[in-house]
């Protein structure tokens, strides 16, 4: 999944992961799983997560690894939410990806304009009491959303699998538009279709 905060990438990810059965992987829920339970990884994260940096990549990638074995162990597919956020993470969760065999088959993008964006991230804001979610903080982490954005999506359209869509509408229609488009892909080649079920809590011990 990739777009902008706002976009509905939680909501889209959760509808695909159900649809075909596969794990969902949100890194920033893994991350913040391990501050609450303290465990090393929590120990070396929470400043970045307070500060709403992004995690060293030797972290995050060890992570993404672990990740993409459970999902392989319960039937070879996933959908990926927080990842890449840099273009150098594009790298080299791609490199893990293809060493063992699970490069993605498909890029979704889900593509909000600037004004609707502020308009529920402000309304999520005022919902959650987040005193801190200013229009002006909003509309720098789209700035910085954008200027990373860019070139990860150009990359999976030029690698063929960018999926895109416009999430302006309804939820439900934006849904249906990528299942639509999912189904339409090539079936994956390769081992399994056989689901089982995957457990990613504590995903990452070992990584600090
Ligand atoms: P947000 O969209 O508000 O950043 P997330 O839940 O996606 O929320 O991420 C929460 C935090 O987790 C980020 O601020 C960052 O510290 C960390 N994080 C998430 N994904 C990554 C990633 N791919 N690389 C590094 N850090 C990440």
């Amino acid at each position: 999944m990739i777009g902008p905060p706002g976009a509905g990438k939680g909501t889209q990810g959760a509808l695909i992961a159900e649809h075909f059965d596969i794990p969902r992987i949100v890194m920033g829920d893994l991350l913040r799983d391990h501050v609450a339970r303290h465990t090393n990884i929590g120990r070396v994260v929470e400043g970045y997560l307070g500060r709403g940096e992004l995690v060293p990549d030797d972290v995050m990638l060890c992570i993404v690894r672990q990740a993409l074995i459970a999902a392989r162990a319960a039937g070879g597919g996933y959908v990926f939410d927080g990842v890449p956020r840099t273009m150098a993470q594009a790298r080299a969760a791609y490199t893990i990806a293809a060493e063992l065999g699970m490069t993605a088959n498909a890029a979704v993008h889900l593509r909000v304009d600037d004004r609707e964006l502020m308009r529920r991230l402000l309304g999520r804001a005022a919902l959650e009491h987040r005193d801190d979610d200013t229009e002006a903080v909003i509309r720098h982490r789209l700035e910085l959303y954008q200027k990373a954005a860019q070139p990860i999506i150009a990359w999976f359209a030029q690698r063929g699998i960018l999926v895109s869509v416009d999430a302006m509408r309804q939820a439900g229609e934006v849904g249906r538009e990528i299942l639509t488009a999912l189904e339409l892909l090539p079936e994956p080649t390769g081992p399994a279709s056989v689901r089982h079920p995957v457990d990613l809590s504590g995903l990452g011990a070992g990584c600090a």
